[in-house]
């Protein structure tokens, strides 16, 4: 036989290979068994499609349903941990909040009463007016306080 017929064999034992299961005369299967006897290199394509046929099979049958359920209640158990963290975090966004709120009422009216405070005491600009920063950020500063001590808090316990 020459080298060429060989490598036709083996071409034809690969397609009967691939395509078992399907339709395969018993002409053909007799072929199969007698090349993959005696060829080595089909041998091991043989072995290597057996292989992969049967771990196609085996992934098949472990995705039972007690796997299938074991995963959705990971996932759910994943899903209410990141709801926990969310309502851990709201106080703080509320805080956060109210403080801007606070801010955006307070600031106007501080300015006012520093500035008037300022002038009947005589005070220098400077001076009235870093009194009224303070007090404005006082609240930013306290969110700002709260904020990093509940990351800190947050990285303790978890
Ligand atoms: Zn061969």
């Amino acid at each position: 036989m020459s080298p060429k017929n060989i490598r036709m064999d083996c071409d034809r034992a690969l397609d009967l290979l691939i395509a078992r299961g399907l339709e395969q005369s018993e002409h053909d299967s007799e072929f199969l068994q007698s090349h993959v006897a005696s060829c080595p290199s089909c041998t091991e394509q043989s072995q290597t499609i057996n292989r992969a046929v049967n771990d196609m099979r085996s992934s098949v049958t472990y995705a039972n349903p007690a796997m299938v359920r074991a995963t959705q209640m990971r996932v759910r158990a994943r899903a209410a941990e990141l709801r926990a963290q969310q309502e851990t975090m709201r106080p703080l966004w509320i805080s956060s909040a109210l403080a801007l709120g606070w801010a955006v009422v307070s600031m106007p009216l501080l300015w006012q009463g520093f500035s008037w405070l300022g002038h009947a005491t005589h005070m220098p600009e400077l001076v009235w007016q870093t009194g009224f920063g303070i007090m404005a950020l006082a609240p930013i500063t306290a969110v700002g306080t709260i904020g990093l001590a509940s990351k800190f808090h947050n990285k303790a316990t978890s």
